[in-house]
């Protein structure tokens, strides 16, 4: 059976993770961690990264250091995981949804003004399969409107935007080390700012709402309870795991972006035949090859080829249920506008197996049973 995921592994983890077991530390914020931030700050052009224990929880913390009110409003798309929006949920927010683009699964920024109301406060752009969404457009709308941007860049780790990391040009970005990601730490999360004046509240946040950051930098004597907080710091011993992977940032890259090059040069005849359509990435930006998927004619066209694939060992699978149709999504939200895409192209949608370690014998044998089934 070839799987639709599996962790990465470059080589040097074990090392690593050895390393840190002898060093005696394994608690948070120790040796590992502070590589892993400092390489991020380098290679994204980053200026604060911060590791957290998912990135559920470095949307927490950007809900949390947004300072909302209950009844605020989060404007996001709907087809997104569930974390963007309980992130918010557990603000008290109101969740609004809009429409996406067919073409890229991104939020449609020429719907975002039409969903802000008095009570808007924050924009979240999703950057589905690590393409950036229409970002100068997001950030205008923001300044004139007074609004934070909060980016889930949970697929977007080392992926661009005119030149610009994704994650790096909101007011806060979130990353994911989650294992199905491209990079992991087996579950983890980073926060990403730039403004200084959110390291203190951040650092007290993640450290159970103390100031125990600024003691250990010797700036403090004593630390105390400062403020409410929670605790979102990883371990050290995922922290490892994470920096091997972070090293060979550009080797991962590389063989993703193979994978994905192989997909979407042999599958184009199925797209020139009308029966899949293949994924589109808009001028100026830089993806990071986070997955591979096609658009088949319908969902039932899906059902069938998904049982297909299955029966020729082929793991194949669909994505995201908008959040509007989900109990929850009901209950804490609303969707601004028609559902023009959301809910028809998220039932066409199909991911192809992709994973840093997959052969490329693997890739070769589910592009000829894509083939088969059109009989081509
Ligand atoms: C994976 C993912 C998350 C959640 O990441 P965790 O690290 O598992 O909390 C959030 N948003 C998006 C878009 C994701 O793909």
């Amino acid at each position: 059976m070839i799987r639709f995921n599996k962790a990465p592994f470059v080589g040097n983890e074990m090392q690593y993770m050895q390393q840190a077991i002898e060093g005696g530390k394994l608690c948070g914020d120790g040796p590992f961690t502070k590589k892993c931030s400092q390489k991020m700050c380098e290679a994204f052009g980053a200026e604060h990264v911060l590791l957290t224990t998912s990135c559920t929880h470095a949307l927490e913390m950007a809900a949390f250091l947004c300072g909302l009110q209950p009844g605020d409003e989060v404007i996001m798309p709907s087809y997104t995981f569930v974390s963007t929006a309980d992130a918010f949920v557990l603000q008290g927010a109101k969740i609004v949804f809009v429409d996406v683009h067919p073409e890229t699964m991104n939020i449609d920024e020429t719907k975002i003004e039409a969903a802000i109301t008095e009570r808007t406060k924050v924009i979240v752009p999703v950057h589905y399969a690590g393409v950036a969404c229409e970002m100068d457009t997001i950030m205008e709308i923001a300044r004139r409107h007074g609004l934070k941007v909060v980016e889930d860049a949970a697929q977007g780790v080392n992926a661009w935007y005119k030149g610009r990391a994704l994650g790096t040009i909101g007011d806060f970005g979130c990353y994911s080390f989650h294992e199905t990601k491209n990079y992991t730490m087996g579950e983890g999360g980073a926060l990403v700012f730039r403004d200084d004046k959110y390291v203190e509240p951040a650092e007290i946040l993640r450290e159970k709402g103390t100031n125990r950051s600024k003691f250990f930098r010797g700036q403090i004597d004593k630390y105390t309870w400062v403020d409410y907080g929670s605790s979102y710091l990883p371990s050290d011993l995922n922290a490892a795991y994470l920096y091997a992977q972070l090293e060979k940032l550009d080797e991962i890259n590389e063989k993703r972006h193979q994978i994905f090059q192989y997909y979407h040069e042999h599958l184009k005849p199925l797209e020139e035949a009308g029966y899949l359509e293949l994924p589109h990435v808009p001028e100026g930006c830089v993806h990071n090859a986070h997955m591979y998927y096609v658009k088949t004619k319908d969902l039932e066209t899906r059902t069938r080829l998904i049982s297909y694939m299955k029966e020729k060992g082929v793991l194949c699978v669909f994505h995201y249920i908008p959040l509007h149709t989900a109990p929850a999504g009901r209950r804490f939200g609303r969707f601004c506008g028609e559902d023009v895409y959301t809910t028809k192209e998220s039932e066409r949608l199909m991911r192809l197996p992709m994973f840093y370690n997959l052969p490329m014998e693997d890739v070769e044998y589910v592009v000829k049973c894509l083939l088969e089934y059109h009989e081509y």
